[in-house]
């Protein structure tokens, strides 16, 4: 494949760049992610709560691409957060993929109010140790939500799957993953679609390269060691933010990037976010 793939901490191999489909209707997900695969992409991000697994799931048995060349992820949504619950939303999402396992399945939000992530958690070890997922982890968990999980149960989770773009460039979970050997995984890498293409210092570096802001965005997040998931249902973009592998982002270029960090946020806080 054209997508170098890193190591998570439990040995599995992950691609570093992938497919995500928030927000992309059942019926369109089929062609969308037949659309990534056709382009090169191996690695696909869905949840439960996009309702679109069952046309991810299509899209992959269309492909006729073997199921151990690709990387599945899913994730469990809040309302399903506690040990029971959890055994069951996991079947329901391999039933709809049409797959026998997923290899990542990540806890969608920490949901403290709840305060149930440490029960759905053991779930997910169970998962991982009856082989349905290859990895296991989290996404939008803060440092100390990560903390307390890593104090109360056995496994590390390989990734957490967070908001982050160049507004919003979270050190401070980078680096603490980074000390506990978890994948930093970026949501939202282009930002959104919501002006980040069009910033003036994202336009010059894409200039500089001969490359599109899209392009050059990805390349910072790859140079970072970030994994990234940029979302598309237009052709010609899923193949741009694939072919990206042929060029390299200066220090200058990175020094420019790093300047743009406002600590922007797109999303909601995973703090206070107790949806579901
Ligand atoms: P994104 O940053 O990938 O931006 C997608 C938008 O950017 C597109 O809708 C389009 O408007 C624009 N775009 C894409 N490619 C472009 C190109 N080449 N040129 C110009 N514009 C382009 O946003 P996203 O979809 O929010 O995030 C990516 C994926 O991350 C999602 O699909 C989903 O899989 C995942 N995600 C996870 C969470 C979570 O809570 N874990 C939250 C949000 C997103």
């Amino acid at each position: 494949s054209k997508v170098p793939s890193i190591t998570l901490n439990n040995g599995v191999s992950m691609p570093q760049l992938g497919f995500g489909v928030w927000q992309v209707p059942d019926d369109e997900a089929e062609k969308a992610v037949g659309t990534a695969l056709e382009a090169g992409y191996r690695s696909i991000d869905t949840a439960a709560i996009y309702e679109n697994e069952a046309g991810t799931g299509r899209a992959i048995a269309a492909s006729g691409i073997a199921r151990e060349e690709l990387f599945v992820t899913t994730k469990l949504w809040n309302s399903e957060q506690g040990h029971d619950s959890t055994l069951r939303a996991f079947d329901a999402s391999l039933e709809r993929l049409g797959l026998d396992y997923v290899d990542l399945y990540l806890i969608h939000w920490p949901v403290p109010e709840k305060d149930a992530y440490v029960d759905t958690y053991r779930a997910f070890e169970k998962i991982l140790a009856d082989g349905r997922a290859k990895a296991i982890g989290v996404s939008n968990f803060l440092p100390a939500h990560l903390e307390r999980l890593i104090g109360e149960t056995s496994v590390v989770p390989a990734v957490n799957q967070i908001e982050l773009h160049p507004w919003f460039q979270q050190a401070e979970s980078r680096a603490f993953h980074a000390e506990h050997g978890i994948a930093t995984e970026a949501w939202s890498p282009l930002g959104q679609g919501k002006g980040l293409l069009e910033v003036p210092t994202v336009v010059e570096v894409a200039r500089k390269h001969g490359r599109t802001p899209a392009q050059v965005v990805l390349r910072w997040h790859l140079q970072l060691g970030n994994v990234v998931i940029p979302k598309s249902v237009t052709p010609s973009r899923i193949e741009e933010n694939i072919d990206v592998f042929d060029f390299e982002l200066d220090d200058e270029d990175l020094a420019a990037f790093a300047a743009l960090d406002e600590g922007r946020r797109l999303g909601p806080d995973p703090a206070t976010f107790n949806v579901g």
